[in-house]
C-alpha cells in the first residue's frame, strides 16, 4: 500500500522476542528484560497480524528480535508465515549462534535468506562486544548457510574505538565467499547512546586506501537502503547502510511489529499502535485491517536521530528488532 508521502510499503519486520543469547554492549541492557510470557504475541497472533498486513500489500517479512532463534518453535512460525499467500520472501536476522542447528529446517520451511550480525572476527574481541565466547559457532553457521545455497548477508556495526581496525578483515571475507558485508552506522538508540559510531564515508575511505579497484554496484530493488561496492573483483559485495549520515527515509518501505504487539511506524519515534490490546479484545479482521491501514498510511516523513524531540523512541534495540 502507499502511505501519505507516496511511499510503497511492502516490508514488515517482526520481532519475535526481546531475549537474546548474546548481550551486545550497544544493543541490550539486561535490566530492561522484564517482559512476561503473556506480554509476547503468540504464533497465532503474529500470523493474524501478518495476514492482514499481507492483504494490504506486505510481500516481504523479516523475523528479528532479541534473538529470533531463541523463540520456541520459530521454524513452525516461519512455516506459517511463508504460507500466507501474498508473502513472497521471508528472511531472518540473527546473531548466528544457534543457526547451524536450525538452518536446514528453516530453509525447508520457506526461509529465503539470512542476515547474520557479526562485529568482530577476533575471538577475544567478539567476547568483549557480545559478552559470550561464541565466534566459532557464528562462523560455522555462516559456512552452513552458504553450503545450503541461502543468500547470506553479514551486518557489521563499527564502534569507533573497538572494532574500527577490522574493517579490512571484513572486506576480505568477500574475496572467495558469496557473502555481502554491510556496514550499518551506529544509531543513537538505547545502550548505543554511550558509544561513538563512525560514518560510512569514513569506512569507505579506509577501504579505498586499501584496495586498488573499487567498483560501484548498480542499485537494484533488492538492495534496500544499502549502497554497494565491490573491491578487486571479489565474489561478494560491500554495502553501506547510512541512517545517520545519509537518511534514506524517502524510500522507506517498512513497518515494524514488536514482540509485544506494537506496530511501529518508524524506528526513531514511539508512534504506532498497540495491536495486541485490540487482538485480545477480539477485534474483527476487518477492523484490524483498518487499524493497520491507518498506521501505515500515517508513517512519519523521516527520522530525526540527531535532534531532540519529545516523541523519540526510548526502547532498546533488542526490544524493537533493528
Ligand atoms: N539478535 C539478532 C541479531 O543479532 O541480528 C537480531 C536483533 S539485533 C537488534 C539486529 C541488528 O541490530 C544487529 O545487526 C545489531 O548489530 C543491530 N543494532 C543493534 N543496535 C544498533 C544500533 N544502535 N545501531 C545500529 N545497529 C544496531
Amino acid at each position: 500500500m502507499i502511505d501519505k508521502f507516496g511511499r510503497k510499503v511492502d516490508y514488515l519486520r517482526i520481532s519475535v522476542t526481546e531475549n537474546c543469547n548474546l548481550k551486545c554492549i550497544y544493543c541490550i541492557d539486561d535490566n530492561i528484560l522484564n517482559t512476561y510470557k503473556n506480554d509476547i504475541l503468540s504464533d497465532d497472533e503474529i500470523v493474524k497480524i501478518a495476514t492482514e498486513c499481507a492483504s494490504l500489500g506486505i510481500k516481504k517479512i523479516r523475523i528479528t528480535g532479541g534473538e529470533p532463534l531463541v523463540r520456541k518453535n520459530i521454524e513452525n512460525l516461519i512455516y506459517r508465515l511463508n504460507n500466507i499467500k501474498e508473502i513472497e520472501e521471508i528472511y531472518i536476522t540473527t546473531n548466528g549462534v544457534l543457526l547451524n542447528d536450525k538452518i536446514e529446517i528453516l530453509k525447508e520451511n520457506g526461509l529465503t535468506g539470512v542476515n547474520i550480525s557479526l562485529d568482530s572476527l577476533n575471538k577475544d574481541r567478539f567476547k568483549k562486544l557480545t559478552k559470550f565466547d561464541k565466534l566459532k559457532e557464528v562462523l560455522l553457521s555462516i559456512d552452513k548457510a552458504l553450503e545450503l545455497g541461502l543468500k547470506v548477508k553479514i551486518n557489521t556495526v563499527i564502534v569507533d574505538d573497538i572494532n574500527k581496525d577490522e574493517i579490512i578483515d571484513f572486506v576480505k571475507l568477500t574475496k572467495d565467499k558469496n557473502i555481502d558485508i554491510r556496514f550499518i552506522e551506529l544509531m543513537p538508540i538505547g545502550a548505543a547512546k554511550k558509544y561513538k559510531g563512525i560514518s560510512n564515508e569514513e569506512i569507505l575511505n579506509i577501504i579505498k586506501n586499501n584496495f586498488k579497484n573499487i567498483q560501484v554496484e548498480n542499485k537494484s530493488k533488492r538492495s534496500g537502503p544499502a549502497n554497494y561496492i565491490r573491491v578487486d573483483n571479489y565474489k561478494g559485495k560491500i554495502g553501506f547502510i547510512s541512517p545517520i549520515s545519509n537518511c534514506f527515509c524517502e524510500d522507506c518501505n517498512r513497518i515494524r511489529l514488536t514482540s509485544t504487539g506494537f506496530l511501529k511506524k518508524c524506528l526513531h519515534y514511539n508512534y504506532g499502535i498497540d495491536l495486541k490490546k485490540h487482538i485480545r479484545s477480539n477485534i474483527s479482521n476487518k477492523d484490524l485491517k483498518e487499524l493497520i491501514y491507518l498506521n501505515i498510511y500515517d508513517k512519519p516523513q523521516n527520522h530525526l536521530f540527531m535532534k531532540d524531540c519529545d516523541d523519540k523512541e526510548n526502547k532498546y534495540m533488542n526490544q524493537i528488532g533493528g
